[in-house]
């Protein structure tokens, strides 16, 4: 059995992600999304939701599952015996972050390998963090997210008193 670990932030999870979990289960088995606690980066959604918004995502992948950790990637792979790491790459500006995150986790484990995925060119410039300051600037990104992820950005901002009403003339 084929298995592999799609470790990331996942705040939230786009479509750019989804594209990567679709090509993904083409080669693997069973792929599992590894919602990284990353409280340093300070995510706009708790780890739980995070995780929730996943899952309500992935209803249509049966070999796809959801589970979250906390600390380095290259641990909570070890922990489930899964040896290969899946990461997107978008443009050329992911390349040289995504080339030493691997080469670090080939250095703390030898025995993980990190394949490559590319999504549709559709979503070669999309990031969870331009999602979110869409959505709070009032703009609709159903090309980008699905809709429940959508209103869960939307919500949160409502909540946080920082969304943004657009202006209507
Ligand atoms: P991290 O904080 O670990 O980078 P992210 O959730 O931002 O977590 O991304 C997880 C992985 O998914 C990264 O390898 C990132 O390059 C990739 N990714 C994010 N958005 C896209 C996209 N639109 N197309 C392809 N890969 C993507």
């Amino acid at each position: 059995m084929k298995k592999a670990l799609y470790p990331g932030t996942f705040d939230p999870i786009t479509k750019g992600h989804l594209e990567i979990v679709r090509n993904a289960v083409r080669i693997f088995d069973e792929v599992i999304i590894a919602v990284a606690e990353a409280s340093e980066k300070k995510p706009l959604f708790s780890i739980d939701e995070r995780v929730q918004l996943c899952k309500e995502s992935l209803t249509s992948f049966p070999k796809v599952r959801v589970a979250k950790f906390t600390g380095l990637a290259v641990d909570f792979a070890e922990d489930i015996h899964t040896y290969t790491m899946i990461r997107g790459l978008r443009a050329v500006s992911d390349f040289e972050y995504e080339l030493s995150l691997a080469l670090m986790n080939k250095n703390l484990n030898p025995k993980i390998d990190t394949i490559f995925l590319l999504p549709d060119s559709d979503y070669l410039y999309l990031s969870s963090s331009m999602v979110k300051q869409v959505i709070q600037l009032g703009g609709s990104l159903s090309k980008f997210v699905s809709p429940n992820v959508e209103q869960a950005v939307l919500r949160k901002y409502k909540t946080l008193g920082e969304y943004h009403e657009p202006k209507k003339d």
